[in-house]
């Protein structure tokens, strides 16, 4: 975001405010900050109802006083003063307290009628600049994002300098929901959920399983060439586990536990909430020398999460998700290159899902709160120096942020790009030198010598659940034919055609095809249809022509034209398709 942007934006959040005050004088007002894409605003609208129906109003009134709006003008007030602007407003008396206490001006912008505390950052000319705005939703948002406070409205909105620019959005925006996974899971009957089983527990259909499954399995065939061995740990562990690791004073809150009467006292269990542990006992189960590394165990882990209700988001963000997981334990000579080849492994999976837009995001501690972290510095660093080297090394693209380290060490997140451009937190590396001290992993060296490994976590194809969501939204529920949970449908023209439909369908799973066999009694283009509307890769349609030559009448999703296929061409063909894991 550059600093025009959040002028534009912040500007827009202002006239905002202007427009719902005018339309309900009584509402208390809080902030209205720019944020990425657009604005938004929060109110204490008291008893007053407010509704994504009040919207339009809202924005005709923010039309209506706009052109007044010629400039901001800047005021200082004292507290006192200050304070007299928002008779009753304890949210505004807070943050005046605040600014007090902390030495700070009290500034005041003032457009047309309207005025409020404000730092500064506005538009020049915001009865020119601020015309493209859009109003787009209404959430519920605590205030300062604490539970233990009141719930306002929060109204957002987005701006743009010319209309284009806005008509564009407004159209991904509109995509992006035709897209959104939690819908399409629904339509194409892929995932689930079930009070009774609780929020972010999802049920995977027999189609959602399909796809599952195929990934799991397109994994474990990856990583058997790769050089990585499967292992099977646990779903439950006892609380000393993560006590070593370190993540019961962050975490605890976050793990399912369970209690058993135990032996002579009740004992508590944790569900796992990560593999890692697992995975170090399995390392320090025998002697390991410097001959056995790197080793990589890998482990398509079911993990759960005891994540916010608030951020629950259908299967990209559950609380139970199986992990495409595993630790890679090296020397600290082979680290750089270790990494090299996971990023390698990443690049591999993109190419072949055709992501081409992605890069990585070096997660460091956040200077301020560097008590939140474990572990010494000397670590910290080297780990941070390694990954750099790595991802130089790699030539990958990546950027830094001084935030979201692993409460031990800094971590990587790779994103990636769907086919509209929105940004998806696939998988987190790590390249760890604090938890084989937690666990005293070590190898002998050459020398006889007792050293630390150096373990890598890495997940690229995320979680099983994640990854399906994200394709979901990426292919628009248009899988590629590896991946789509039917593959063909076979559709007789007439009931006098069902013979050799049944054939054919019967080749075709024979040969290992997902096919469906359709001889409902409707017309064939209401059959064709819901064939279309389940996105599937080919329909087949057969009569007597078809019978006659023992062929197939082909509609491939995504062309117009029916094409005609002699029955060995066309089963040669997807089975091709499968077996390459053709995007085509
Ligand atoms: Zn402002
Ligand atoms: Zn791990």
């Amino acid at each position: 975001m550059n600093d025009e942007q959040t002028n534009l934006r912040h500007s827009a959040a202002h006239l905002l405010a202007a427009a719902v005050m005018q339309l309900w004088p009584k509402a208390l007002r809080t902030i209205g900050p720019s944020i990425e894409n657009g604005f938004y605003f929060d109110f204490d609208f008291g008893d007053t109802k407010i509704t994504q129906n009040d919207l339009p109003r809202i924005e005709a009134e923010m039309t209506r006083i706009l052109p007044a709006w010629k400039s901001f003008e800047r005021y200082e007030l004292d507290t006192d003063a200050a304070k007299k602007e928002y008779p009753g407003n304890a949210y505004k008396h807070e943050l005046i307290d605040e600014f007090t206490n902390e030495g700070q001006k009290l500034t005041f912008y003032k457009s047309g009628q309207y005025w409020d505390l404000c730092r500064g950052g506005h538009v020049d000319h915001p009865d020119r600049q601020l015309k493209h705005f859009k109003l787009l939703s209404i959430a519920g948002a605590y205030w300062r994002g604490s539970e233990k406070n009141k719930m306002l409205t929060r109204i957002y909105g987005t701006v743009f300098s010319t209309q284009k620019e806005l008509d564009d959005y407004l159209t991904i925006l509109e995509e992006a929901k035709k897209r959104d996974h939690r819908k399409l899971g629904k339509d194409l009957e892929i995932f689930t959920f079930a009070d009774e089983i609780g929020p972010g527990l999802p049920l995977w259909l027999p189609k959602g399983t399909i796809i599952k499954d195929e990934l799991e399995k397109w994994g474990k065939q990856t990583e058997a060439k790769w050089g990585y061995q499967r292992v099977s740990t646990p779903f439950l562990t006892k609380r000393e586990l993560f006590v070593t690791s370190g993540h019961v004073p962050y975490f605890e809150d976050e793990m399912y536990k369970v209690t058993v009467p135990g032996e002579n006292k009740e004992e508590t269990y944790f569900i796992k909430p990560m593999n890692c542990p697992f995975h170090h006992m399995i390392y320090k189960s025998k002697m390991r020398s410097y001959r056995d590394l790197p080793l990589k165990l890998a482990e398509y882990g079911t993990v759960a999460r005891y994540e916010d209700s608030g951020s629950l988001n259908g299967i990209l963000r559950p609380r139970l998700f199986c992990q495409n997981d595993a630790h890679v334990y090296c020397t600290e000579d082979q680290a750089v290159d270790v990494f090299v080849e996971i990023i390698r492994l990443h690049q591999y999976y993109y190419d072949a899902l055709g992501l081409k837009d992605y890069y990585i995001v070096l997660c460091l501690r956040d200077p301020a709160k560097k008590d939140k972290y474990h572990g010494e510095e000397e670590l910290w660093q080297k780990s941070e120096s390694l990954s750099r080297a790595a991802m130089d090394k790699a030539g990958v693209k990546y950027v830094v942020e001084d935030e979201g380290a692993a409460h031990y060490g800094p971590k990587m997140d790779f994103k990636i790009k769907s086919a509209i451009g929105t940004e998806y937190g696939i998988s987190t590396n790590q390249i760890d030198l604090f938890m084989p001290r937690r666990f005293d992993l070590k190898y002998t060296d050459r020398d006889g010598s007792q050293k630390y490994v150096i373990v890598q976590h890495r997940a690229p194809l995320g979680s099983s659940e994640r990854f399906v969501g994200f394709l979901l939204e990426h292919f628009a529920g248009a899988f590629p034919v590896w991946l789509a949970p039917v593959q063909s449908a076979v559709l007789p023209i007439t009931d006098k055609h069902l013979d050799y439909a049944q054939k054919v369908h019967q080749v075709l799973k024979d040969a290992g095809i997902r096919s469906e066999l359709d001889a409902r009694n409707e017309p064939l283009s209401a059959r064709v249809r819901d064939w279309e509307l389940q996105k599937v890769p080919y329909i087949l349609a057969v009569g007597d022509r078809e019978a006659q030559d023992n062929s197939v009448s082909v509609r491939k999703r995504g062309i117009a034209k029916t094409f005609s296929q002699s029955m060995p061409q066309f089963s040669a063909s997807v089975i091709k398709e499968i077996a390459t894991r053709s995007l085509a």
